[in-house]
């Protein structure tokens, strides 16, 4: 049922490919963070469209996009009373700055946003505002959904009730002494306060402080800046079908990053599986439909770039999208929503997939966070779930760093993208097959 060549491919990608990791180590080492909207980002779009152009790609764009741009200036939290020590703290993305003397005052502790939403104003007013959860570690990674919400909705539920600001425990699965930054959207028409998230071991510290029962005075310093106009972009490439009529098949990542690790897992080796798998179908032959890569920009900060590339291309057909953002581990399971047309494509999708370990799931469902917008607007999409179970570990830290990606696993992927590019490309024609006719 699943073409030889497809299966050839596929076992060559999982025993051979050194294109993933040579980008992501290319792009973690010669460039490092990639802050959205920085000069750090440019730089890694002018790195991206050299190695995209050497790689032998067609076609290699920038389609920039302005953009607001919040950078992490100092920060800093201790306990003043009753047991004065430094807590070890991370500005959340778009926190208010302290600026530089910080502020003061009595933490008040809720086990959850809801907790927090249920308090009488009185009780937050004036005060600096923790939420603690328990986030735990699992394969599809959907603690994130739940235990995202005390940085998620915390911040403006806080300044609704007056908070002088707040501070979540880091939405992470880890015992590292590193803090999990991530993004935080102010509702309309709320005053930004500063908001932080503690490392884990410090967000229990400070549990086992409140619970002795006295007042506990922190003192906080989260400094920042703030750009109301900076330029991002998204970067594109190409590799031409053999039939330019049809519909495009388009894979993703996005090349942003947060700005304490160097963005290895999130997303570097997510745009590097997405290339590599479109380099090893270049390698092949030509497909018949035209294999397209984006790189997204200022994915991190609010999908600004996914956002981008829907206004320019929503309406253009595309024939499948998928994006990687979920670490470098194994694939576990495929979802995909081709429409009930393609049912017997989804299988032999399935069916393609199969030898690498991979189980098939819905045939109703994909996700993607800068390809979401698209997906919802219609598109058909696959969704390749990678094993998360330790994603969460060095998720938005300062650990995310090469050192993470194994190598094994990173060509895992690749063999399923390539498998899957394979199968949805609509045939390669080599010169070996060519030449046999
Ligand atoms: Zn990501």
């Amino acid at each position: 049922m699943v073409a030889p060549w497809i299966g050839a491919l596929r076992d060559d990608a999982l025993a051979n490919d050194r294109y993933a990791y040579d980008i992501t180590e290319g792009l973690t080492t010669e460039v490092g963070q990639r802050m959205a909207g920085t000069a750090a980002e440019a730089r890694a779009r002018a790195w991206s469209v050299a190695k995209l152009n050497a790689m032998g790609f067609a076609n290699v764009r920038v389609e920039t996009f302005d953009m607001p741009v919040w950078v992490r200036g100092r920060e800093s939290a201790e306990i003043v009373s009753p047991f004065p020590q430094q807590l070890v703290v991370a500005a959340l993305g778009n926190s208010a700055s302290t600026g530089p003397s910080g502020i003061s005052g009595e933490v008040v502790a809720f086990d959850s946003v809801d907790a927090l939403r249920a308090a009488p104003d009185s009780a937050v007013r004036g005060k600096i505002v923790f939420i603690d959860h328990r986030m735990m570690a699992n394969q599809d990674g959907s603690g994130y959904g739940q235990f995202g919400a005390p940085r998620r909705a915390g911040p403006t539920i806080a300044s609704q009730k007056g908070a002088l600001g707040i501070v979540v425990r880091s939405i992470g699965t880890d015992h590292h002494r590193g803090a999990h930054t991530g993004v935080i959207s102010f509702a309309d028409g709320v005053r930004p306060i500063p908001a932080g998230a503690l490392s884990i071991p410090d967000a229990e510290q400070l549990v086992r402080i409140l619970r002795r029962g006295q007042k506990v005075t922190m003192r906080l310093r989260l400094e920042s800046i703030r750009i109301a106009n900076a330029q991002s972009g998204n970067v594109i490439a190409e590799v031409p079908g053999r039939d330019p009529s049809l519909a495009p098949v388009m894979v993703a990542g996005h090349l942003d990053s947060w700005d304490q690790g160097t963005g290895a897992i999130d997303d570097a080796s997510g745009v590097a599986i997405a290339a590599a798998a479109a380099k090893r179908i270049m390698d092949a032959g030509r497909p018949l439909r035209t294999i397209r890569i984006v790189w997204f920009g200022a994915e991190e900060v609010g999908l600004f770039g996914g956002l981008d590339y829907l206004k320019r291309h929503g309406k253009d057909p595309h024939y499948a999208i998928a994006e990687s953002d979920f670490g470098a581990d194994r694939i576990w399971k495929v979802n995909s929503k081709l429409g009930a047309a393609r049912r017997e494509e989804a299988r032999l999708l399935g069916a393609a997939l199969a030898p690498l370990g991979i189980v098939t799931g819905s045939f109703d469902e994909a996700e993607g966070s800068d390809i979401g917008p698209l997906l919802a607007s219609g598109v058909p999409g696959v969704g390749l779930s990678q094993d998360g179970t330790r994603y969460f570990d060095y998720h938005h830290t300062p650990d995310d760093t090469l050192d993470k990606i194994d190598p094994a696993q990173l060509r895992q992927n690749v063999a399923a993208w390539t498998a899957m590019l394979a199968v949805l490309s609509g045939g390669i024609e080599a010169p070996r097959r060519r030449a046999k006719r």
